[in-house]
Formats: structure tokens, sequence, C-alpha cells
């Protein structure tokens, strides 16, 4: 069935772990992967009387996310408590932000012209973790995540397709990665997603009614997800039905999409301020130094390189999305002083090595690959012999330049010294020598 009648409209819920040594509201180390409960203490594991004390570093890096995200801080934003049972909530309830959050209004540029708003970014902290998988028929609680720094950054619903929420959320962990503010691992959880979708007929100017997708672990299933509840959502349109705003789980292994639980409301939760904590006030200085932690950010960044070194957008794209390949190539480009042959050998050679040898480091010093790129430019040595010299610098260091006369990869390209050497040649093959004169007096 076509569903080419109706647009899909799409908000995502993006969960993100800060980068912090430690929880959010205690000491506790917030290391992945140690022995089950073993990162705790009385405050993450809600024992009664126990006071959180706020992470000033989880606090820097929320703001450095906001400022990245384009949003406006708030001077004064205020914890409340979020109320719910759950077997890995010990307190009851997650400190979360509210109707004050830490910022708003943001905006991520997809380019071509898409730009997608962000509601808020907030600060709150992470559950502890249900273990279905351990012990058979029970259910075992991991506290070791309980308290964890996130931000919980809300887009507006102005995403229309699932390559667009592809994009927002790649565009979004490009920042927070450049930033410094989070490793944005999948795999670790570090990036959760929950999706909210809807279709309504093209034209249509109100939304409809969402449904809320959680359990998404890769981009590749809110793809997959996010087309599968559009089409259950156009077929209920088709029949003149009514969507219920529930949540929903996505199943990988079936493709599909199932009802979780009816939608709370957030009156649900109760929310209130906490009265453990003071609301979070941040003076105009300590935002700036957020914002002074920003680093240039992806999308600026490879407009510069198409710019300042003439790099098609395809070159610009790979060289720009780790921050360190992109410092590694402007270092080649200077020591070579050739950005658009620096980029080639960088997307080339020095990717190709890297993973045909699955290493994350650079395979050879930026310094010397921009000298090695210098004697092919020089004429000393031709490209071939320089793939040579540099998968000869991946496997031992050193200078191209010795390299090349230690191995004769140096290109002759003075008439004298050929000369000799071709006298040398002949001298020692005088049979042949004779027959290239005789050859040369027929030409
Ligand atoms: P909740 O607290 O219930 O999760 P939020 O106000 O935080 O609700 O919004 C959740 C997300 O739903 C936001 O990203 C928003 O853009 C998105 N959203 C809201 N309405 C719609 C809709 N009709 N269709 C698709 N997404 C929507
Ligand atoms: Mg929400
Ligand atoms: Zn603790």
């Amino acid at each position: 069935m076509s569903h080419e009648r109706y647009e899909m409209v799409v908000g995502l819920e993006v969960h993100v772990q800060l980068r912090t040594r430690t929880k959010a509201f205690c000491r506790c180390l917030t290391s992945f992967g140690d022995p089950p409960n073993q990162n705790t203490c009385p405050t993450c594991l809600g024992m009664p009387g126990a006071l959180p004390v706020l992470n000033a570093e989880a606090v820097a890096l929320a703001t450095r996310a906001s400022v990245a995200l384009g949003c406006a801080v708030r001077e004064r934003s205020v914890f409340a408590r979020k109320n719910y049972f759950y077997p890995d909530l010990p307190k009851g309830y997650q400190i979360s932000q509210f109707d004050l959050p830490l910022a708003e209004h943001g905006r991520v540029d997809l380019g071509g012209g898409r730009t997608i708003g962000i509601t808020r970014i907030h600060m709150e902290e992470d559950a502890g973790k249900s273990v279905h998988d351990r012990f058979p028929g029970f259910t075992a609680i991991d506290l070791n995540r309980a308290g964890t720094p996130l931000v919980e950054i809300v887009s507006e619903p102005d995403i229309r397709s699932s390559a667009e929420a592809a994009a927002y959320l790649k565009a979004v962990r490009e920042i927070l990665v450049y930033a410094d503010v989070s490793d944005c691992s999948m795999e670790e959880g570090s990036l959760r997603v929950d999706a909210n979708v809807s279709a309504r007929p093209r034209g249509e100017i109100a939304f409809r009614t969402r449904t809320e997708i959680k359990n998404l672990n890769s981009f590749a299933n809110v793809e997959k997800a996010l087309e599968v509840e559009f089409a259950r959502h156009c077929g209920v349109h088709d029949a003149d039905g009514a969507v219920i705003q529930q949540t929903m789980l996505y199943d990988a292994n079936r493709n599909a999409v199932r009802p979780a639980r009816s939608k709370e409301e957030s009156h649900d939760y109760r929310y209130f301020p906490d009265p453990d904590l003071p609301p979070l006030v941040l003076t105009p200085a300590f935002i700036d130094e957020a914002r002074r932690a920003v680093p240039e950010l992806p999308a600026a960044r490879r407009a510069r390189y198409a710019s300042d070194f003439g790099l098609t957008a395809a070159e610009a794209e790979v060289l720009t999305a780790e921050r360190a390949l992109g410092e590694y190539f402007e270092a080649v480009a200077t020591a070579a002083g050739d950005g658009k042959v620096a980029a080639h050998w960088v997307t080339g050679e020095v990717l190709a090595t890297r993973n045909d040898q699955g290493r994350s480091d650079m395979p050879v010093a930026a310094d010397a690959l921009g000298r090695l790129i210098a004697l092919v430019q020089e004429g000393t040595v031709s490209n071939t012999a320089a793939k040579k010299v540099f998968a000869t610098l991946a496997a031992e260091g050193g200078d191209p330049r010795t390299i090349a006369e230690r191995d004769g990869l140096v290109q002759v390209g003075d008439e004298s010294a050929l000369r000799a050497w071709v006298d040398e040649v002949f001298a020692e093959n005088p049979d042949e020598a004779a027959l290239f004169e005789i050859g040369r007096a027929h030409v």
C-alpha cells in the first residue's frame, strides 16, 4: 500500500551521557562495564536521608552541549523530581528538570536549507538497569548507572522523513563528540533515542496524534522503526480509525513495533522542585566559559575546507567526520603547502592504511606525510615511489627523503646526472650499446 498521501512528522528525544568521571549527585564512578553494583553509595542507592550534591563538571558539559546546539542557556533553572515506580529506580523518583530547563530554543542545521529546532535541553540523572538474561526466571538489578549525568535533548516536531531523522541524529552526535561533551556511544548506552511519530495528510496544517517508540539502539533501527510505525498510522487514518497516543517498543528481529503501555501525561509524574537541591544559578561568566569551550563545529569546518582549500563536499565530509582527522589533515596541508593534494592523500592512502591495519591512530606523522607530498611536488619522487615510501613510513616511521634515498626511490630530473648514468650503463654493456647506436641511426 502506498502512503504517498501522508507526510511523516517526527520529533526526537535524545538522551546523552555526559563525559564526567563521577555521577551527577555523588562521587561514585561512571565507568562502563564494572562488576554490578560496585559503583554505588547511599545517595545513588536512594537511601533515606542521603543528600545529593551537584557535579560541577556535569553542569559545565551540559552548558557546553546547550551552547553547541544553539540554545539559549537559562541563568536560573530548577531541578525537579519526576516520580514513578520502577525496580531500577530505588528513590522512587528521578531528578530531572521540568518547567525551568537548563536551555531552550536551539537549532541544528542539516544543510540544504533544512533546520531542525530544539525545544529544550535539560539535565537529569539516569536510572539503573534491570538485567533479564542473567538468572533464569529472575530479574537482577544493577545500579552502577543510577545517577549518571545525562542531558535530554528534545527536538521540535520538525523532522519530515526517516532519513532526515537519521541525518539529525548524526549531526547532533557529531556536534557533541566534537565538543567533547560525550562519547555518544550507542553500544554503551551513552546515546539513546526515543522517537515520536505521527502521519498527516499532505497539506494538512495540524499535527495528528503521535506515538513514541522506545528501545531504539541504532540509527538504522530508528529509521526502520519510523517507517513501520508511520505505515501503521497511515493504515489507521485510511480506515478512518484513531491513533492512540501510547508508548511503543521496537523489535529489531521482527522489524515490528508493539504497544508497551499507554502514554502517561506529564501530570502523572507529579513533578515538583526537588527540595534537596537549590535552583541552579549560572553566572554569565560561566556560560561564556562554556561558549569558549565549544570548538569549531563540523558544519563550519566543512565550509572552511571548501573555501580555504578548495575541497569538494565529499572530501570535506570525510575529513570532518572525526575532529582528530580534520586536525591531522590541516597539519599535513600546512607541512605539504597544498591542501588539495593533502586531502587526496589523507582520504586515500592514510584512511586505507588505517582501515587495513585496523588502527585508530594515524599511520604516518602529519609532518612526515607533508614532507613526502612536498617531495612529490618538487619531482624528487614519483607518485608510485611515494606510495612505497608511505608504506615504509607507516611501518617504521622516519624521514621520507632518507627513506627514498636509501631505497633507491629518488627520481632523477637532473640531466647531467642522468647522462652520467647512461654512459655508465653503456660502458658496462658495449654490445647493447652498439645495437642501440644502430637502432638510432635508422630512426
Ligand atoms: P513527553 O514529555 O510526553 O515526551 P514532549 O513535550 O517532551 O512530550 O515531546 C516529545 C516529543 O514529541 C518532542 O520531540 C516533540 O517534537 C514530539 N512531538 C510532539 N507532537 C508530535 C506529533 N504530533 N507528531 C510527532 N512528534 C511530535
Ligand atoms: Mg519526553
Ligand atoms: Zn553514588
